[in-house]
């Protein structure tokens, strides 16, 4: 028996692409799942799944509250749900700029408000964001998206200090570019050409695993990897 098995998790953004993946390495993994998006999606896992808007503070604390009725714990959080729209800072649309800080940023903060009392509870539990090598180097056309990864990053390394004796893991993920919707964004001009050469949702997966498979006494601060494709100046 791993020791993942019989853990409870949250993930928000589960609906495809890095949530999704990262759902099913969970799932083989023998941990219980509570998996939102605003689709709603259960992936036809054994999960508690509800459409969450990570926007909505009452969405999350819903998913996080049917979760623990269904399962009757929780030990991990991921917060995965994001956006992204890129091009001069000028050229971004007023909505694009409040979503991304809405959905990445403030998101990520209502997931942590939702699940940390219930983990406080059981005094152990891991917190992960889904962040990126954006929320660490700054990249040119990236400008809000770049504040909204600082932010989320920020945020968790202080919840780092702050929850470690409590026996809280804080966990930042921070992959460059993954073959997902995401990163066809269509303001990036890209095509599917793109996504040659990109990690895979799976490898982002493999690396959530390894961050909460490490024994209690040691924890993953903030882990940053790259495809052989990207050069590392980001
Ligand atoms: P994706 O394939 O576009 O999936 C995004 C997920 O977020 C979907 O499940 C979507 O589901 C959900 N979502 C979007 N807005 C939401 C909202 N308001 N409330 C709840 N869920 C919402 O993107 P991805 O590549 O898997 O990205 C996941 C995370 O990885 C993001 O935080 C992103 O910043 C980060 N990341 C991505 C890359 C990359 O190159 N792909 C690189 C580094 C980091 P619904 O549409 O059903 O709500």
């Amino acid at each position: 028996m791993g020791v993942l098995e019989g853990k409870v998790a949250v993930i928000t953004g589960a609906s495809r692409g890095i949530g999704a993946a990262v759902a099913r390495a969970l799932d083989a993994e023998g941990v219980k799942l509570g998996l939102g998006s605003r689709s709603g999606g259960d992936l036809g896992l054994n999960a508690v799944a509800r459409r969450c808007d990570v926007r909505k503070r009452e969405d999350l604390d819903r998913l996080v509250a049917d979760t623990i009725d269904t399962f009757g714990r929780l030990d991990i959080l991921v917060a995965n749900a994001g956006v992204g729209a890129y091009g001069p800072f000028l050229e971004l649309t007023e909505a694009h700029v409040q979503e991304m800080i809405d959905v990445n940023l403030m998101g990520t903060i209502h997931s942590v408000r939702a699940a940390l009392p219930q983990l406080l509870e059981r005094g152990e539990g891991d917190i992960l964001a889904i962040a990126s090598v954006a929320g660490l180097r700054a990249f040119p056309h990236e400008s809000v998206y770049n504040a909204s990864k600082f932010g989320q990053v920020g945020f968790i390394r202080s919840l780092d200090h702050e929850l470690r004796e409590q026996g809280i893991r804080c966990t930042c993920i921070c992959p460059g570019g993954v073959a997902t919707d995401f990163a066809l964004d269509d303001d990036r001009g890209r095509s599917e050409d793109v996504l040659t050469g990109m990690l895979t949702p799976e490898e982002v997966a493999d690396v959530v695993v390894f961050a909460l498979t490490r024994p209690r006494g040691m924890r993953i601060l903030t882990t940053s990897f790259r495809p052989m494709t990207e050069d590392s100046w980001g």
